[in-house]
């Protein structure tokens, strides 16, 4: 392989039902300043069924470029054909960079599309940086339980490739003045990418959660002592005009359900404020959180760890504080 041949970072653009998934536009900004530091381009590649409009966006969100498979065997995500499509694109482009987000989608597809195009793959990852004398790819991702934190580099094979956490890359400013290079390529599907015949798709009817999008958080750990208790948080939460989520010792306790989670087993946030009421502040609740613009802790424990993250902590019972904040802001 003479990897001097591939140039370029390359983000697969996401989309579900047509919507394209934060996490893929979180990757094209990041994306930008990779390619910035390399002095290259950053491409888009957008997979689907009628998605021609969709590749202006991501123009808009820093792509120079984007590459798209338009097909009726793209409609819906189904591993074999997108595999397929991924790794046609990258075996023609030899792009240095490829980047895919670890949504559910992407933890499936990442590897099929590493393994076919026979490089290797860091899954997972929560920070990325050029090396400024190699100038290689530094893909950073928490190891043994997220005591500590692996910075992998890919040896001899490109392109280097990695997923990356939703929620931990910010976005790139939106610029819907930017132009950019759109082109079609065409892939080749058979019956045989096709092993898989989905016969209904079930909508889960649950009110959908997305703490990742949420401007404020207002969190409940253990020290809540009760599932009952998640009122007065979603209290505060409604006074804040934001959302409840949890450690996972409550989501594991039963307590709420997982969508809720943040840390390094349930979800990367960045809100603009994020209230960590009872959590004790655990290297792996950190983990998904600490990126958040503002942190305040209530926390009876004055040694508990939360405290050295938080910009305002509150030492005391929640059962007391959390009403007397409500009572503040419904006064204010
Ligand atoms: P605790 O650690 O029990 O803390 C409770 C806190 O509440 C204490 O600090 C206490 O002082 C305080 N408190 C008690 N009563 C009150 C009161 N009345 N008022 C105010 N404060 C009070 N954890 C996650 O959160 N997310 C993850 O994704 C995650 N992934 C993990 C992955 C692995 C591989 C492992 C090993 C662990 C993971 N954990 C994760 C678990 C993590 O290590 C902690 O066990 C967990 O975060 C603790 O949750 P907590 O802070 O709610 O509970």
């Amino acid at each position: 392989m003479n990897i001097a041949e591939y140039k370029g970072v390359f983000v697969f653009a996401e989309q579900r039902e047509g919507e394209i998934q934060r996490v893929s536009l979180e990757l094209i900004g990041k994306g930008r300043e990779i390619a910035e530091k390399l002095g290259e381009t950053v491409t888009a590649v957008i997979l689907g069924n009628n998605i021609k409009d969709k590749t202006n966006t991501l123009i808009h969100y820093g792509a120079d470029k984007v590459l798209y498979v338009d097909d009726p065997a793209l409609d819906i995500y189904m591993t074999e054909p997108y595999a397929k499509a991924l790794a046609q694109v990258i075996n023609s482009e030899k792009p240095e960079i490829f980047l895919i987000g670890a949504t559910t989608i992407g933890r499936d597809l990442a590897p099929r599309v590493s393994a076919r195009i026979h490089t290797g793959l860091t899954a997972d990852c929560t920070g990325l940086d050029i090396d400024e004398e190699s100038k290689n790819l530094l893909m950073t991702r928490p190891a043994f339980g997220g005591n500590i934190m692996a910075t992998i580099v890919c040896g001899d094979h490109r392109p280097q490739m990695s997923t990356v956490r939703p929620g931990v890359m910010p976005l790139f400013e939106k610029d819907e003045n930017r132009e950019g290079v759109v082109e079609e390529v065409k892939v080749k599907f058979s019956k045989e990418d096709r092993n898989v015949e989905i016969l209904e798709v079930v909508k889960e009817v649950k009110q959908k959660i997305n703490i990742e999008e949420a401007n404020v958080l207002v969190s409940g750990g253990r020290g809540i002592g009760d599932p009952e208790r998640f009122e007065i948080l979603k209290q505060l939460a409604d006074s804040l005009e934001g959302q409840v989520s949890a450690s996972r010792a409550v989501v594991d306790a039963g307590w709420i359900d997982r969508d809720h989670q943040v840390g390094q087993t349930g979800k990367t946030v960045r809100p603009d404020l994020y209230v960590a009421c009872g959590i004790s502040g655990a290297i792996q609740h950190l983990a998904g959180m600490e990126e958040s613009g503002f942190i305040v802790a209530i926390n009876k424990d004055a040694g508990a760890p939360i405290f050295e993250v938080a910009d305002v902590g509150i030492v005391g019972d929640l059962n007391k504080v959390i009403p007397l904040l409500v009572e503040e802001l419904a006064a204010a």
